[in-house]
């Protein structure tokens, strides 16, 4: 059996076992312009926590509209590869379908419904699970309760919160859906520090039930604090990865994405680009 299939069979008798993502060899291009994602591999095992870091345009939101079915309302396609949910091809499913299989994406840049209330942005995100109504109603009062500041800002317009409460609103929304494995991109960009702090504890808890997570972040010292397992990419290519106890600990990953250089802090886009890659490709 392939290792990806095993640890789904180990999982299949818990009730909130979490959806494993096999990517391998994908190719992704937008319009007539080359590659922007060349050969990526890449696993989240279910129930883990999967971090993905890397520089700015390096292809990590390409990443997720590919897994999310979406690369086709950017005029982006899947050239090359496949992409597998719990074993299953799914690389050229509709993002409908891809939602009903358990996955769920947390946007980059929130992407919130500005005018509707945030009752109703989080009620949006339960679109799939009509039929469950009292169902739909218990997740939808478990969303209040983990997230008291909707609670109180539940009627108002969702574009009017802060960004933080924003951020709230976008993953209260995906896991209105009570997916299986959650898409994260870049939750914590430009927010607070106790923001950033609850927003790694609801990973936390979302992980510890049962759900897995892929997650995007630039903020490297809190992805890796929380993942099970890490990759960096660069340039639409996997260059780096590991347990995310081991990258933590690596070298070139503390100087350029911890900026922790014997007390002297750097930041690795100072760093020449060749230097990283022969390092880390060696
Ligand atoms: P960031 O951290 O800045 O969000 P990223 O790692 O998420 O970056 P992507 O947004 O996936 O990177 O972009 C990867 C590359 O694809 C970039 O060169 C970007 O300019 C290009 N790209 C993204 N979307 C499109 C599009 N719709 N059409 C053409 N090129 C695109």
């Amino acid at each position: 059996m392939e290792p990806m299939k095993a640890a789904v069979a180990a999982t299949a008798g818990l009730a909130t076992a979490g959806a494993g993502l096999e990517v391998r060899n994908l190719d992704v291009g937008y319009g007539p312009l080359g590659e922007v994602l060349r050969g990526l591999s890449l696993t989240v095992a279910p129930g883990q926590i999967v971090t993905l870091l890397g520089p700015n345009g390096a292809g990590k939101t390409t990443l997720m509209r590919a897994v999310m079915g979406l690369l086709g309302l950017h005029d982006g396609e899947v050239r090359r590869g496949e992409i597998l949910l719990d074993g299953v091809d799914c690389t050229s499913a509709e993002s409908s379908q891809i939602v009903r299989r358990g996955i769920g994406l947390v946007p980059e840049g929130r992407q919130v419904f500005p005018t509707l209330s945030v009752e109703d942005n989080l009620r949006s995100g339960a679109h799939t699970r009509r039929g469950n109504r009292a169902e739909v109603e218990a997740t939808f009062e478990s969303m209040l309760e983990r997230f008291p500041v909707l609670a109180d800002r539940r009627r108002q317009a969702a574009g009017l919160l802060s960004g933080g409460e924003q951020q709230m609103v976008a993953m209260a929304r995906a896991l209105m859906a009570k997916p299986r494995l959650l898409l994260m991109d870049e939750p914590s960009l430009g927010l607070a520090p106790r923001i950033v702090e609850q927003i790694r504890d609801v990973i936390v808890e979302v992980r510890a039930e049962g759900t897995s997570v892929l997650l995007v972040e630039q903020n490297a010292a809190l992805a890796l604090e929380i993942a099970d397992y890490g990759y960096v990419m660069e340039t639409g290519r996997i260059v780096l990865d590991g347990p995310a106890k081991e990258l933590l600990a690596n070298t070139e990953i503390r100087e350029f994405y911890l900026g922790q250089t014997g007390g002297e802090r750097r930041n690795y886009r100072d760093v020449k680009h060749y230097r990283r890659r022969k390092r880390w490709l060696s």
